[in-house]
């Protein structure tokens, strides 16, 4: 980072998507760089940064499992750095980690209105139904219900 004059200095940086420490077999992956798009100033000796820290994605659907593309961001990222003498560098890598990872959804959906997975046959049902028998559309009211009026 350069230095901060007085008046404060808007930057914006990438920092690469392995920052996230995102592993095999997470419910999300990195799918490119971090986007931090801050502004920096420093107040009594304290580095103050804010702005939007923000994440493209790779999540899997917790109702289809499938993996879709997302992008997660903090737009009220604030976070500050006290006993900063204006010219040393300051790692903010790990605030950013921590802005993306609690930003996170609990409960990832590829679409609000995904339809998820048959409970009897596993089928992902935003492809088509499937031809299980279901107490609540089943029969030929099944039908009906499917139609986009
Ligand atoms: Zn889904
Ligand atoms: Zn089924």
């Amino acid at each position: 980072m350069a230095r901060i004059p007085e008046s404060g200095l808007k930057f914006k940086e990438e920092e690469p998507g392995e920052i996230l420490e995102l592993g095999e077999g997470a419910e999300f992956l990195a799918a490119g760089p971090v986007s931090c798009d801050l502004y920096a100033q420093v107040v009594d000796e304290t580095l103050i940064l804010r702005g939007t820290v923000s994440a493209p994605l790779e999540a899997r659907c917790a109702r289809c499992t499938q993996i879709f593309s997302t992008t997660v961001a903090d737009s009220g990222f604030l976070r500050d750095f006290p006993g900063i003498q204006g010219t040393e560098e300051v790692d903010v890598t790990g605030e950013i980690r921590e802005a993306v990872l609690l930003s996170l959804p609990h409960f990832p959906l590829c679409d609000e209105n995904c339809k998820g997975l048959c409970a009897q046959c596993g089928k992902n049902l935003n492809s088509g139904p499937c031809g299980c028998r279901n107490t609540e559309t089943g029969g030929s009211w099944g039908a009906l219900n499917n139609l986009k009026l």
